[in-house]
This record gives C-alpha cells, sequence and structure tokens, in this order.
C-alpha cells in the first residue's frame, strides 16, 4: 500500500483545500481539546497562504469570578487571540480564537473565561508546549532546532522551558559520586561540578563552582540526617573534595577511583616515553649536522639509522605505553611487514623494541603494570599490604617522573584502599564512577548543543531535564515568586 503523502502545494504555496478537509476537521479539533459539540458556539477551517486557521468560539457558560466567587454569565466584550499550534508538521496552523470577558456584577471584575487552547496569555498553544518540552528532553535538542521545528522564535521556546521547567535536587544518595566538566563560565567558575547516584546512575545536582566555600556553603544546607546517609563519597584527586567530604558527610568512606589513579600515571608515563623520544631527536639532529659537515663513519651512519628507527617507533606507537590492549602481551599475534623498519612485526615486538634499549622507559613500564596488577588483582583486605609495597617501589625508583608518583600514592593511600570496599553486597560490587564519565560527555554535548548557556539555571534545569529520565516537566507555569 502507498504511503499517505503530505498534501502538494500549489506554485504560490498554497495548499489544496480538497487535500486537507479530510485530514483535519472540527470532530478531530475537538477530541484533541477534549471539547463536546455543546461547548462550541462557532467552528470554522479556512486556509490560507501562511497556514491553516480554525476559528473557534466558544459557548457561554456560568464562571465563578476569580475574586469573590460570585457564579456569572455576563459577558463583558470578546478578543481575538491568535494562537500558534504548532502540531501539523506540513504546515503552520494557527487557532483564532474568540476570547470571551466576563464582568462579575457582584464586585465588577472582569476576567476571562477558561478555555483548552492556551495558558494565561500565553500565544502558543497547550499542545505546542507539550511537544515542544517533549522535545527539548532529548539532551541534542536546542531550544533554536525545536523553535524552528514549531514555528516559533526562540525566545519563546526558552520562555516555555523556563516556565515549566524546574528540577529540584535529588536527596543524597548512599554513593555519591563527585566529578567537574570544564562546560559553563560563570562568574565563580569555569568548572561545573556534578553529583551523581552512583546507584542508580541518576545526576543528584549539578552546581556552578568546585570552590571549597562554595561545596561547604551548599552542602551545609542539606540537614544533617540526609548528610549522614551518605556512605560512600567517590571523587578525582582534587584535595578540596577531600577537605569538603570529610567536612560535610561523617558517615562517608572517600575512594579515589581507580580511572583517575590510572590517568594520572598514564601522563607520568607519557612524560617518560616523550623524553626518551627526545634523547633519540638529539643524536639525530647531532648526526645530521655532522654529515653535512664531515660526513659520517659507517658505524655512525649506522647509529642514525637506529635511533631514527627508534624515534619512529616511539612516535607512532605510544599508545601502547598507556593502552590494556592484550596483543601487546601475545608473542603469538600475526605478525606484519613494517616499511620503516623493512622487516615483519606484531604488537608484542613492536613493544619489546621500544623498551629493551631504553632502561627508564622499561622500569618506568613495570611499574605502571604493576598498578595495573594491583587493580585487577586485589580486594579490599590486601590492598594496603599490596599498595604500601607498590610506594616503596615507586619511591626507589630512579626516574624523577616515577619517584614522585610515590608521593600522589601516599597523599591519597586510604582513598584508594577504600576505593575497594564492596558498596554493592547483593551484586558484590566496588564503587564505580564510570558513569560519571559518561554523563560528563552528555554535559559536553548539551553545553555545545546550545551554543554556550548564558543562564546558569538554565543550563543546570536542561542538565537534569534531559539526562534524568525521570524528570518531567509542570503541566502549568510555574509562578515567578517561586522560582
Ligand atoms: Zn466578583
Amino acid at each position: 500500500m502507498k504511503a499517505i503523502d503530505a498534501p502538494p502545494l500549489l506554485e504560490d504555496g498554497e495548499l489544496l483545500n480538497t487535500t486537507i478537509m479530510p485530514i483535519i476537521s472540527e470532530n478531530d479539533i475537538l477530541k484533541f481539546f477534549n471539547l463536546e459539540k455543546d461547548d462550541i458556539q462557532e467552528f470554522r477551517i479556512t486556509h490560507q497562504s501562511d497556514g491553516i486557521y480554525i476559528c473557534i468560539r466558544l459557548n457561554v457558560k456560568y464562571h465563578q469570578c476569580p475574586v469573590c466567587g460570585q457564579m456569572t454569565d455576563k459577558i463583558k466584550d470578546y478578543s481575538q487571540k491568535k494562537i500558534i499550534h504548532s502540531v501539523l508538521n506540513y504546515s503552520q496552523c494557527f487557532i483564532i480564537y474568540e476570547a470571551r470577558r466576563y464582568r462579575c456584577p457582584h464586585c465588577h471584575k472582569t476576567f476571562f473565561e477558561h478555555n483548552p487552547f492556551v495558558f494565561g496569555s500565553s500565544r502558543i498553544s497547550v499542545a505546542t508546549v507539550s511537544n515542544i518540552l517533549r522535545d527539548l528532553k532529548l539532551p541534542n535538542e536546542t531550544f533554536t532546532s525545536v523553535a524552528r521545528r514549531y514555528h516559533v522564535s526562540v525566545t519563546s521556546v526558552i520562555n516555555i522551558f523556563d516556565d515549566h521547567v524546574r528540577i529540584s535536587r535529588r536527596p543524597l544518595p548512599a554513593c555519591l559520586g563527585i566529578d567537574e566538566v570544564y562546560a559553563f563560565k560563570t562568574y565563580k567558575s569555569k568548572f561545573v561540578c556534578v553529583l551523581v547516584d552512583c546507584t542508580d546512575q541518576k545526576i543528584v545536582d549539578v552546581l556552578p563552582t568546585r570552590k571549597k566555600d562554595d561545596l561547604i556553603s551548599y552542602f551545609m544546607l542539606i540537614p544533617r540526617e540526609e548528610r549522614e546517609k551518605v556512605l560512600y563519597c567517590s571523587f578525582d584527586m582534587w584535595e578540596t573534595y577531600r577537605i569538603v567530604a570529610r567536612h560535610v558527610f561523617p558517615n562517608a568512606s572517600c575512594c579515589i577511583d581507580k580511572f583517575h589513579v590510572v590517568q594520572e600515571l598514564g601522563r607520568r608515563m607519557d612524560k617518560v616515553r616523550i623524553s626518551a623520544q627526545k634523547k633519540y631527536m638529539t643524536q639525530i639532529r647531532e648526526l645530521q649536522q655532522k654529515k653535512k659537515n664531515i660526513g659520517l663513519t659507517k658505524e655512525e651512519e649506522y647509529i642514525y639509522e637506529e635511533a631514527s628507527r627508534h624515534y619512529y617507533v616511539l612516535k607512532k606507537f605510544n599508545w601502547m605505553f598507556i593502552s590494556t590492549d592484550n596483543r601487546i602481551f601475545d608473542p603469538n599475534e600475526e605478525k606484519r611487514y613494517n616499511r620503516r623498519l623493512e622487516g615483519y612485526y606484531n604488537y608484542y615486538d613492536l613493544f619489546d623494541y621500544m623498551v629493551k634499549y631504553d632502561r627508564e622507559l622499561d622500569i618506568a613500564y613495570d611499574l605502571k603494570d604493576s598498578v595495573t596488577r594491583f587493580y585487577r588483582q586485589c580486594h579490599y583486605e590486601d590492598a594496603k599490604k599490596k599498595l604500601e609495597e607498590i610506594i616503596i617501589d615507586f619511591r626507589c625508583c630512579p626516574i624523577e617522573e616515577m619517584s614522585q608518583f610515590a608521593n600522589t600514592l601516599t597523599r591519597w593511600k586510604q582513598e584508594i584502599i577504600n576505593s575497594f570496599m564492596i558498596v554493592d553486597r547483593e551484586k558484590n560490587r566496588k564503587m564505580n564512577t564510570a558513569i560519571v564519565e559518561n554523563r560528563n560527555k552528555s554535559i559536553k554535548l548539551i553545553k555545545h548543543a546550545s551554543n554556550g548557556y548564558l543562564n546558569w539555571e538554565r543550563f543546570r534545569n536542561k542538565i537534569l531535564f534531559s539526562l534524568n529520565s525521570d524528570t518531567t516537566y509542570y503541566l502549568n507555569i510555574i509562578k515567578k515568586e517561586d522560582k
């Protein structure tokens, strides 16, 4: 069967009446707005060049005076409202609503009748508003994209969002993750601090700062009873978070997620690799200079070639030092021809080639690997003993970049050990803040998709509205004083 196409357009952009008529009828409109035939005094559909016009006047009904409560059907006057009703996606649609005003015979107050089309003095229909809000829930939808879809201005979409969306903070969870994302520049800070419930993966709240005093003030406004419920608090190696967590969560064990430790160690590993690369580069440059001036001996020629190869491998396969790809450790992996090295190599050979001729790289990698094994093999019970051994190994290392890491491990020792705690006995699960990192990506997406937010409350509401699946909007407009 052929799909039903949108009605064809005439050359001047006018829609064909005959095609439209069966698509939108009085009955549809009544059903749409939950009206009965008796509710309607006048009803007309016309097609004009800029869209479909539905003209409606409701029947006279007794209304209660909003001031004194008297019932009345005394008409004062009418005013015509043109309402944008973007529910048909092939055409702009307007409701021309003859809004009736009543006058109270008792207190003389005048007021508009109840109607199902718009909220208050808005010019956008209730249905359009709910479509707009539904679309705004998607993280990648922007105020601009939604405005375009529903034939309304960006300002209108923003106003609708501000009028209907206000998400409250969620209660503090047992497993709280604190992380930051570089996303919103306020007068206070360029970081957004994200509080996540690590169990149900919902965002508890987002704050416009990660400064100590601001965080303490924020948490201290939460009743102690609620703060006491936080049993585990996980964050990155930012001293402020530890100070704040100890101050505001009396029952919490603080943890540093594996991710942050491994990331920091990876940065150090990379510095060792770069310095090895530099050594080869210096050698290459010196020999190039000599070659130009007096030429190279056979032996120098060989050293030059070797240094170039080492430099090439270190630069091209640098990712191996921070990777957990198993192929690096498998000597039996298929070998492929490498043109630069003029031979057959697999990842195992290439890695071996890198560390075999550079003692510092070899030592540094062994240390890094001991941390990887520590996370893979240890349990809470033996984590302390093993970590202390690792700290000694790092401290004894002659490479400064690595020996300094002993200080990092010492400074965060208890938090690292705590990250082995089982927070969910049933599922035998440790605290996991990987989801926080995931959320951060989405927050950045919201930020990028919106050409930067200038209003913090709006940005915060959009994050919570779009990223927590269970959040919803208010059906009625939130009063300004409640905001
Ligand atoms: Zn009255």
